[in-house]
């Protein structure tokens, strides 16, 4: 316990200057920004603009050779030449945040913000698109709605006079398309997307849940325009209950610190918060409450012609005879969520393969329902 405390204090105290540092360098680009002639203030420059205000990525050195170092920034790979005051403290498998420009700005050697940030999935921009989600044409638009607009258009809301909500709970039966969603909001919105999950967040360590949940909010704040999307949520915030045993409370500070990063956030356009379960009876009444997750979408089941869309949406990679009919796999498939529906082209896919051709028919494809049971 008096060890891991020790390394909670070591890694919150690097993120507060960690933070300091990042808040100095944003005012650092934007006055640069704001100097005639920069090519930055040039029309359509908002990408390189929006590039240099994301700031910082967390990234893993793979490999330090000489005075270079190769870094993985999930998915790819930078080579970087570190300068003198880092150097020394670059070995293989420690986290580093990187620049825009590739530059190593910090380096983490602490375990406990190693973990946490690993288990954080970051994308800057998911290559999901609103084409790869099939039926939710219903769920897309609330969705585009109060998570796009906010980002994209904020002055609409100024000059309508209202406010967005402040997070958007995406409720429904697992492998529905709650995270596509959420991937495909944060893609046409250009901002970056960040995914850890309610049972990620809650650590055995006692104060490093709300550690985590810190951690992603300051990264949200670094990277905006940002998507927060939190799985599992009912893992975090599910209703408190009369124990008082460790497990509980650790739950407990991280809905609260949960609940105050949200307040902090609230007056923010380009930080959206999204979340999912498949247990939203189970919530902490405080966490759907006005200025928290205060917009539920439903993400049900799909029916008949969203499963024609899901399997025309998962056979448009997949090398098809002629005789593939979509609408009637649709109609076998009653009940079937969007992974099942994905599980079932793979499956057909194998099918072929084991059948020694390549490209995949009807058949395979019944064969896949039958043996997956949907
Ligand atoms: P969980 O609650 O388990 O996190 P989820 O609702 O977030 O599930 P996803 O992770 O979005 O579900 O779906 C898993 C995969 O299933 C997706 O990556 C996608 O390939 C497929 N899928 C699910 N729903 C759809 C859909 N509506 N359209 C197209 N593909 C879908």
């Amino acid at each position: 316990m008096g060890e891991s405390g020790d390394a909670d204090g070591s890694a919150a105290e690097l993120w507060e200057e960690v933070a300091a540092l990042q808040a100095k360098i944003r005012d650092l680009e934007d006055a640069i920004r704001s100097r005639p002639g920069d090519g930055a203030d040039e029309g359509g420059g908002s990408a390189a603009q929006g590039a240099v205000a994301r700031g910082r990525m967390p990234g893993t050195v793979q490999t330090v050779k000489d005075d270079s170092v190769i870094v993985d920034i999930n998915p790819h790979q930078r080579v970087t030449q570190p300068t003198d005051d880092v150097s020394a403290r670059l070995e293989p498998g420690v986290q580093v945040a990187v620049t825009d420009s590739g530059g190593i700005a910090d380096v983490f050697d602490d375990a406990a913000v190693d973990a946490s940030v690993r288990a954080m999935e970051v994308s800057d921009s998911p290559d999901v698109t609103y084409d790869d989600v099939g039926g939710l044409e219903d769920e897309l638009s609330v969705v585009e709605e109060v998570v796009q607009f906010p980002l994209t258009r904020p002055e609409l809301f100024d000059e309508v006079g209202v406010d967005p909500p402040s997070g958007v709970l995406l409720s429904g039966p697992t492998g529905t398309g709650k995270t596509l969603l959420g991937k495909a909001v944060a893609n046409h919105s250009d901002a970056t997307f960040l995914r850890l999950s309610g049972s990620e967040i809650i650590s055995k360590w006692v104060g490093e849940s709300a550690n985590r949940v810190r951690q992603l909010f300051e990264l949200a704040d670094v990277r905006s325009p940002s998507v927060i999307f939190i799985d599992e949520i009912d893992a975090l915030a599910g209703e408190r209950s009369a124990t008082d045993s460790p497990g509980e409370s650790e739950v407990q500070r991280a809905t609260n610190q949960l609940l105050s990063e949200m307040d902090g956030f609230m007056e923010r356009r380009d930080v959206q918060v999204m979340a999912a379960t498949n247990r939203p009876n189970v919530l902490d009444p405080a966490v759907t409450r006005p200025g928290r997750f205060d917009r539920t979408v439903e993400v049900g089941v799909p029916d008949r012609d969203a499963r024609r869309d899901i399997f025309e949406i998962h056979t448009r990679s997949m090398t098809v005879a002629d005789d593939v009919r979509h609408a009637e796999l649709a109609a076998a498939t009653a009940s079937a969520t969007g992974a099942e529906i994905k599980g079932a082209c793979t499956q057909a896919g194998i099918n072929a393969i084991r059948d020694g051709r390549t490209t995949v028919r009807h058949a395979d494809f019944e064969a896949a329902i039958e043996e997956l049971g949907l």
